[in-house]
């Protein structure tokens, strides 16, 4: 927090930002963990009552290696100090200062649930059927679109699991300005959504439909076919 001077954070009697900015100093590069650091995160939405700012806007002339995420994942924050140590080099990053190897993505990219997004199939609600098979979340406020981190293929607790597969949509956590970015559950309107496909029940009904039209029409040729013929043939 930067209003008052500091003071709406003190450590050890004296303002956090004095602290950072010592610490910073010397080091070749600042790990930004979280989105606090990275973005500035809860304390920093809207009215942001005491200026709380990234660590971006306060550090700069060295790399911010931004790991954002709230938390962030132990894996990728363990991957990003690897290879500081082992390559002795920022590792890449994005336009906005992450690594890329674990920001590359969005959680819609390797979302489990992207073949019913693609096939239309939606969550209306959380007790809904949609909701017990397993369908895409988009529509009860998903924001897997727009959002970048490793939670779909790396996961939480050794890769047991993670919210989406615990049937709860991604909330953006790991993007800038996620608290003030609309209700959790307003699904985002500037996504298109696919039109609805035919479910298999669906597709079943038809075939079935089908299929007993079809043994109709095979019936009445059959019929025809074997109608004497008045003409005495
Ligand atoms: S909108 Fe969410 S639940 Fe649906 S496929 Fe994308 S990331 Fe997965």
């Amino acid at each position: 927090p930067l209003g008052e001077d500091g003071m709406y954070c003190i450590v050890n009697g004296e303002p956090f930002l004095k602290h950072l900015k010592e610490s910073a100093e010397g080091a070749k590069a600042v790990i930004a963990w979280g989105s606090c650091a990275s973005w500035g995160c809860v304390q920093a939405a809207k009215p942001n009552p005491t200026t709380a700012v990234p660590i971006h806007k306060v550090i700069t002339g060295k790399p911010i290696i931004k790991v954002p995420g709230c938390p962030p994942i132990a894996e990728v924050m363990t991957g990003v100090i690897m290879h500081l140590v082992l390559f002795d080099s920022i590792p890449p990053l994005d336009s906005q200062g992450r690594p890329k190897q674990f920001y590359g993505n969005r959680i819609h990219d390797t979302c489990y649930r992207r073949a019913f997004f693609n096939a239309g199939q939606f969550v209306e609600r959380f007790d809904d059927e949609g909701a017990k098979k397993g369908w895409c979340l988009y529509k009860v406020g998903c924001r897997g679109p727009t959002t970048y981190n490793s939670c779909g293929n790396i996961r939480w607790y050794n890769g047991l699991s993670y919210p989406i597969q615990a049937g709860h949509g991604c909330i953006g956590c790991s993007e800038d300005n996620f608290w003030d970015n609309g209700p959790f559950y307003h699904r985002l309107t500037t996504i298109p959504v696919p039109s609805v496909e035919a479910n298999a029940d669906k597709v079943g009904m038809a075939v079935a439909a089908a299929a007993a039209a079809g043994a109709v029409v095979h019936g009445v040729i059959s019929k025809l076919r074997s109608k004497p013929n008045r003409g005495g043939e």
